[in-house]
């Protein structure tokens, strides 16, 4: 890990702060590719491929988007998913959502895609990799957003159709940095999946893991001990253990936190009491991301905004979640260096 850069910042009135947090340049580590699948998306890639879904109209089912929990959000996304058939529909998502990034001026993505979503519908493993890829390399090129890709597994399946699942994706490795675990938490602790990601240790991806979103602080621990990450994807029920939050911070494991993404989930009652704060004040390597923005109510930007207004979060917290969203990111010391070097000219702009 880097030796992390530090910078004081001076303090600037709230009225200008959300210019600011849109303004500076930052990355995304935690968004799920098929997360950022619009209603109206939704509608057009079904009309297009002719596949029904149970919801009458775009607002019938943006009304749908009540959930209470992680799961009542995970049966919607993954009827939302199952109009995503061929190549030029995974380009499309991602596509729209590369240029809300863009919009938002993140200027590096690293996004999750769920292959096992589409796979177990007979849609094949090339035409998820060849869409997203192709949207990756028009990113770099046509909007200026460095992205990459990372292969979630769907932890409510088993660790059998993990290894499945890498079998039939190693022919398209070079597509994908890293692997990561997702979907339903609880009854599903990492070390579920503790040989499918020492696999994947071997051949050299980069490792996360969704860990203490709904679950335990001891699925932080095995997270980081059995399946070896090198980010913890949420993270945020660590404050309730010390010696863990010691270990975080001592480590620099980033934590991949998504505000919106909780307040809707339910996992605190509201923003003001968001533990975003904590996590900076325990020396964490805490970072602000959207997890599945078009079903929580907002994109990068959207969750910088509201958390600051509801937490009070300043202009010297806005500096280091950005500065920690490139220390958190996988690419190499020098690239990290240049990339603060940008926040920080945007800082000084911005005074
Ligand atoms: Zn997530």
């Amino acid at each position: 890990m880097t030796i992390p850069q530090q910078r004081t910042v001076r303090d600037i009135a709230a009225d200008r702060l959300p210019a600011l947090l849109r303004a500076m340049p930052k990355a995304e580590l935690h968004i799920h590719i098929e997360g950022s699948l619009e209603p109206e998306l939704i509608f057009a890639l079904a009309q297009r491929n002719g596949v029904a879904i149970p919801y009458a109209s775009v607002e019938d089912l943006r009304a749908a988007y009540a959930f209470t929990n992680l799961q009542t959000f995970l049966d919607i996304y993954y009827a939302g998913a199952s109009v995503l058939l061929k190549e030029q529909d995974f380009y499309d998502m991602a596509w729209a959502y590369l240029e809300r990034a863009a919009a938002d001026n993140v200027v590096r993505t690293e996004m999750f895609f769920d292959p096992q979503t589409h796979t177990e519908r007979g849609v094949a493993m090339q035409t998820v990799m060849d869409g997203l890829h192709r949207a990756c390399v028009d990113a770099k090129a046509r909007l200026g957003v460095d992205a990459e890709l990372i292969l979630c597994f769907l932890r409510h399946l088993s660790e059998e159709d993990a290894f499945a699942t890498l079998e039939q994706a190693l022919p398209f490795r070079d597509r994908f940095i890293g692997v990561g675990l997702d979907s339903s938490e609880l009854g599903h602790p990492p070390e579920k999946f503790a040989r499918v990601f020492a696999r994947c240790r071997e051949l050299g991806f980069h490792l996360v893991a969704h860990a203490g979103e709904e679950g335990p602080p001891a699925y932080v621990w095995s997270a980081l001990d059995v399946l070896k990450v090198e980010r913890i994807d949420h993270g945020v029920q660590s404050t309730k253990d010390a010696a863990l939050m010691k270990r975080l911070a001592q480590d620099r494991i980033p934590l991949t936190v998504c505000p919106l993404s909780n307040l809707k989930l339910c996992v605190f009652p509201d923003l003001g009491q968001h533990n975003l704060r904590a996590l900076l004040d325990g020396g964490l390597v805490a970072t602000v991301n959207s997890d599945d923005p078009a079903y929580f109510g907002g994109y990068m930007n959207q969750n910088f905004t509201e958390t600051f207004a509801a937490t009070g979060l300043t202009a010297q917290h806005a500096w280091q979640l950005a500065a920690n969203s490139f220390e958190g990111s996988f690419v190499d010391a020098a690239a990290k260096r240049a990339y603060v070097d940008r926040l920080n000219s945007a800082f000084d702009a911005f005074a």
